[in-house]
């Protein structure tokens, strides 16, 4: 007989574990704040990036091996996935910052100017070396969410959106009650704590790039995601603070200066969005599954959401087969 689950929680933790217990046959409710699924989660905010192997840099071991199975997993949710692997560059004058992280990293090759002109023409004479990290992937976040809505709805999820309960509320009414309510479950967690991202969408078809490029800076590291009709999304901040405020305009300036060291047309771009939300995280930075009182709790995704949700959902469905 089908387990009934109800889900707290429509960022990318809750989708993706909706989306592993619908093929796993249970019935799936999925309960969420806002008026509508996915718009208001930090998740929204997203660059797409992912790149298990770049994150190595200063992510433990078990992020770089759970987050390649997000390559196999969003090419089936979402058309947004792009496989065309991930540029690090950096000024000549920071060249040590590179050797730093191909030190800390691996699955990525050494390429001069000629190549880097090959891969992304518009940065051509622009930098003389950088790392290509040839198997990673990038998506569009916002797209990928409301594609995982879309197919849980057509899987026969419910959705209750504008809820004003939180998951023990419904704990008899469930098999499964889990909770990915991200940073809002600091309510009955004292283990959780935010750190704050800022990030801008820029527009401009004065420049094109195929993948996502990191600039690494020692004090503003930068990533630009591109994304369909001439967007850029830029970003991001790492601040360690719960603080809601709409991006600072330090961040914001330090972001667009690293943006036109990139390139200068991103001087003249449009900002269509620029927004700030904060991540949710264990004191180790590593994402977990564990119950309490009756609530499976998904949680700690800190700065990998979209690398790590699809690993920590299949590991919820097992759990919750046995
Ligand atoms: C600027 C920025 C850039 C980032 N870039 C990347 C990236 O490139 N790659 C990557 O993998 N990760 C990235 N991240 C991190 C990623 O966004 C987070 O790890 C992820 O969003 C966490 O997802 P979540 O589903 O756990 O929480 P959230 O996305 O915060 O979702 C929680 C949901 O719970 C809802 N909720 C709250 N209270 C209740 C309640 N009582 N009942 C029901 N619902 C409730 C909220 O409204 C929200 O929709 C980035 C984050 C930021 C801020």
């Amino acid at each position: 007989m089908a387990l009934s689950a109800a889900i707290f929680g429509t960022g990318v933790s809750g989708l993706c574990a909706g989306v592993e217990l619908c093929k796993a046959g249970h019935n799936v409710t999925l309960f969420e704040k806002a008026g509508e699924a996915a718009i208001a989660s930090c998740s929204w905010l997203a660059g797409g990036m992912l790149a298990p192997w770049c994150e190595a840099e200063h992510a433990p071991n078990d992020v770089v091996t759970l987050g390649q199975e997000a390559l196999s997993w969003w090419c089936d949710y979402t058309p947004s996935f792009q496989r065309k692997g991930s540029l690090v560059l950096t000024p000549a004058r920071d060249r040590q910052e590179l050797t730093h992280f191909a030190r800390r990293t691996s699955h990525y090759e050494w390429i001069d100017e000629e190549a880097l002109s090959a891969l992304e023409p518009d940065l051509s004479g622009r930098f003389s070396k950088g790392l290509y990290f040839a198997q990673e992937a990038h998506l569009d976040p916002r797209q990928a969410l409301l594609d995982l809505v879309a197919w849980l709805k057509e899987a026969g999820a419910c959705f209750e959106t504008g809820t004003t309960k939180v998951p023990c509320d419904v704990k008899g009414d469930f098999d499964h009650v889990i909770d990915c309510r991200g940073l809002a479950a600091q309510d009955v967690r004292d283990d959780l704590r935010g750190v704050r991202g800022e990030m801008l969408l820029l527009k401009t078809s004065d420049i094109s790039l195929s993948r996502p490029v990191r600039l690494l800076h020692p004090r503003h590291p930068l990533y630009i995601v591109p994304r369909e009709n001439n967007i850029f999304m830029l970003g991001a901040t790492m601040i360690e603070s719960n603080d809601r405020r709409g991006v600072t305009a330090r961040s914001m300036v330090e972001l667009l200066n690293s943006a036109y060291a990139l390139h200068p047309a991103f001087a003249e771009a449009e900002i269509v969005d620029m927004q700030a939300d904060i991540r949710p995280a264990y004191e180790d930075n590593i994402p977990r599954i564990d119950e309490r009182q009756g609530i499976t709790y998904i949680n700690g995704m800190y700065r990998h959401g979209f690398l790590l949700a699809p690993a920590m959902a299949m590991q919820l469905a097992g759990r919750l087969k046995m």
